[in-house]
């Protein structure tokens, strides 16, 4: 059956091989290099396939001056529609009323969910968080949004501790460390992303977001953003040791740019990664230029 592992990497563009700027170009990330044929993730990188993997530098501008922002790309992938153009401007971090009306008609979770299919975002959030959404001291991002209009309920501590559910530094070290839970699972990052495979055997469509991508590259030190991608690497082997090429599409992409980049703290106009393996990813990379045509390329492979 035709199914997709989704890693979302939040803030992730293509920069420049630039060793004082951008921390792809100083990581050592040999799991990711390796599924993309020896090169290294940056912006001199053309669109290719191989047998295994098919890479697409994906515009996240779309059209539409200023800076890419989460909430508008995030929408954008997840209803196909081109929601900057639509409203007018890049916004973000969090919805505004225009981005979560489009997002409660339709997007990809629901059009699934409506399908008889089972989705689900991998993400655990704590109990402090999930009070916070409830009492309405905090706001859904687009993708949580999205999973809410589905019918869809988020991730808790209890997932977290089934291992249905992982914590956003993969390990579940910041759930004990900043969290104060003493009892919470601990994973090596390989184990994570051994999980997270085993995991999306159980949907249609398992997505996973990396947000902290986007954090590093807003309030992090390069040395902070080197390890944070050494970590990622190792989760990425994790999941590509677990990975059966029949097992579905495992596809990795990105919001807008802004990790690529610490000669600046904000985000990028950088092209985003959009990365591909399994059955049938040369076709469904063959349909996608930008971040509006994700939701229906997913469609399209998961409907045959
Ligand atoms: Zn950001």
């Amino acid at each position: 059956m035709n199914r997709v592992l989704f890693l979302f990497l939040d803030g992730v563009g293509l920069g420049a091989d630039d060793p004082a700027t951008n921390p792809f170009a100083r990581a050592r990330m040999p799991n990711l290099k390796e599924m993309l044929d020896g090169h290294r993730l940056l912006a001199d990188l053309p669109a290719f396939s191989t047998e295994r993997v098919s890479f697409v530098p994906t515009d996240a501008c779309l059209s539409v001056a200023g800076m890419p922002q989460s909430a508008s790309g995030q929408a954008a992938i997840l209803t196909g529609i081109n929601v900057p153009r639509r409203i007018g401007k890049h916004w973000g971090p969090k919805p505004n009323a225009e981005i979560k009306t489009l997002l409660q008609e339709d997007n990809l979770f629901k059009r699934l969910r409506n399908q008889g299919c089972s989705v689900r975002l991998a993400n655990a959030y704590p109990p402090v968080f999930l009070q916070r959404i409830e009492s309405g001291r905090r706001a859904l991002s687009a993708i949580q949004l999205a999973v809410e209009a589905a019918g869809v309920n988020l991730c808790t501590e209890a997932d977290l501790r089934d291992g249905r559910a992982f914590a956003a530094d993969f390990t579940g070290e910041a759930w004990r460390s900043q969290l104060d839970f003493e009892d919470t699972p601990v994973l090596s990052p390989d184990e994570a992303g051994r999980g997270l495979v085993h995991a999306a055997h159980e949907h249609r469509l398992l997505f996973f977001d990396h947000w902290l991508t986007d954090v590093v590259g807003h309030r992090g030190s390069m040395d902070e953003a080197v390890a944070l991608l050494e970590r990622l690497d190792v989760a990425l082997g994790g999941i590509l040791s677990a990975w059966r090429t029949d097992g579905g599409l495992l596809f990795i992409t990105s919001d807008h740019g802004n990790l690529e980049d610490k000669s600046t703290r904000r985000h990028t106009r950088n092209p985003v990664p959009l990365l591909i393996l399994g059955k049938g990813h040369r076709q469904v990379a063959a349909q996608i230029a930008d971040l509006g045509d994700i939701t229906p390329a997913l469609l399209a492979y998961l409907a045959r």
